[in-house]
């Protein structure tokens, strides 16, 4: 089947930057010309690791909030949720020059204290296991591709040791793209389907059709 018009789909990593695993993630994302999001953990972000980050900007990618601590943000007060993800969005201006517009919520886990105190697009996506070391490099693939749709976030790791996940890119990336996709960032995705993000509180997305019009 092909497409007069290109379906989107955004490739997510969470957890890093790691020593190791997000360079081999990068090696295979430059190697077929793909960008991904990468949403950083706050105290990951040190200064042995601005050169992969220097990187991952340099190769169109884009970095959002994935919180400082990685905490189950439901134990925490709002004061500090908002510490949380204040100091991840001030860590990532500082090393990127751009501030983020998304928060993924370490482990999915979401109340409304979370909602109203994050002024930022919360995002989930569909994932593979591939947070669990006996998950199959076949599984994370053929689940992956087997849940891509138009406007879907795809969610992976690129934390230290997961190259699983970096090895199933090679077959998910061709495999998406004979069908029709192209990927983009999580900020491309919202902005090429029109979504307006002011009108998106309180809404987890994995695909951008749950958007609020
Ligand atoms: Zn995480």
């Amino acid at each position: 089947m092909r497409y007069t018009q290109n379906e989107l789909i955004a490739l997510t990593f969470d957890d890093g930057p790691s020593d190791t695993t997000t360079d081999q993630v990068l090696d295979i994302l430059a190697r077929h010309d793909v960008v991904g999001t990468f949403f950083l953990i706050g105290d990951n972000i040190t200064d042995e690791r601005l050169p992969v980050i220097r990187r991952t900007l340099s190769l169109g990618c884009e970095i959002e909030n994935h919180a400082k601590t990685h905490s189950d943000m439901r134990t925490l007060t709002r004061g500090q949720i908002i510490s949380e993800i204040e100091y991840t969005t001030a860590r990532i201006t500082e090393v990127t020059g751009r501030a983020p517009e998304f928060f993924r919520p370490p482990y999915i886990y979401c109340n409304d204290t979370m909602f109203d105190a994050i002024d930022l697009t919360f995002i989930c996506g569909h994932g593979c296991e591939d947070w669990e070391a006996d998950t199959t490099v076949q599984h994370r693939a053929e689940k992956t591709i087997a849940q891509a749709e138009d406007g879907a976030v795809v969610l992976l790791h690129d934390f230290e040791g997961n190259e699983k996940t970096a090895e199933a890119l090679e077959t998910i990336i061709p495999a998406l793209r004979d069908r029709g996709f192209e990927f983009v960032t999580v900020s491309e995705l919202f902005r090429r389907k029109g979504v307006d993000l002011a009108k998106q509180r309180g809404i987890l997305f994995s695909d951008t059709s749950q958007a609020r019009i």
